[in-house]
Parts: C-alpha cells; sequence; structure tokens
C-alpha cells in the first residue's frame, strides 16, 4: 500500500487508491490512510469542491498551499502562526487539539505557465 501511495505522483483520494488497489479491503485503506495521517506521513487536504485529497508528507507539522488549476500542496511551516492560532484558542477558553491550515490559489508553475 505504501508502494501505490509511492507511486502517486499527485495528491490522490481514497477513492484513487481503492482503485489501485484492488485486492486490498475498503476498511483495511481507510484506516491505513487515517493511521498514515495521524503519523503525519500523509498530508490531508480538503479541497473547494468537498473532495478530501491526500499526499505523501515531509513529516511534522506544516500547513498547505494548495494549487487550483495542478492540484498540487506546497508544504510550508510557520512557528508565529501556530503560536497565533494557539494564543486564540486560549483566548476563547477552546482546548485546542489540532488545526490545519489550506491557502488556496495557483502555483508559480501555473501562473507561469499562464502568461
Ligand atoms: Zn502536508
Ligand atoms: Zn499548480
Ligand atoms: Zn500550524
Amino acid at each position: 500500500m505504501l508502494q501505490a501511495i509511492e507511486a502517486a505522483r499527485s495528491p490522490f483520494t481514497v477513492e484513487e487508491l481503492l482503485e489501485a488497489l484492488p485486492h486490498v479491503g475498503r476498511a483495511t485503506v481507510f484506516r491505513t490512510v487515517k493511521l498514515l495521517h495521524e503519523l503525519d506521513l500523509l498530508c490531508r487536504v480538503p479541497l473547494e469542491d468537498g473532495s478530501v485529497r491526500y499526499q505523501l508528507s515531509e513529516g511534522g507539522h506544516h500547513h498547505h498551499l494548495v494549487c487550483r488549476s495542478c492540484g498540487q500542496f506546497t508544504e510550508f511551516s510557520d512557528l508565529e502562526l501556530d503560536a497565533r492560532i494557539q494564543e486564540q484558542a486560549r483566548a476563547h477558553g477552546f482546548a485546542l487539539e489540532g488545526h490545519a491550515v489550506e491557502l488556496y490559489g495557483v502555483c508559480r508553475r501555473c501562473a507561469a505557465a499562464a502568461t
């Protein structure tokens, strides 16, 4: 299954992974994807159309720049932003368990191709 994930060049949906792994049970695929995400090995990015795509992670906590044109995710981390998010949660008396930040737009490569 890891090989199928590594073979995926672009962000994939669980449905696409299921198609690539016809011999693996549905529940197993869902469970493994969830586990890999929890271990920070897989990025999980909700798209604006409501679907969710995954991509191998470079590891560690980070945020995403999501290209609307090619669909690629670019990872970035920002400790100051994380600190601000935690501050906001504290200020609201909110027990923060996690957060995700996704920026949607057009990546450098796609922007260059469009001009
Ligand atoms: Zn990521
Ligand atoms: Zn792009
Ligand atoms: Zn963060």
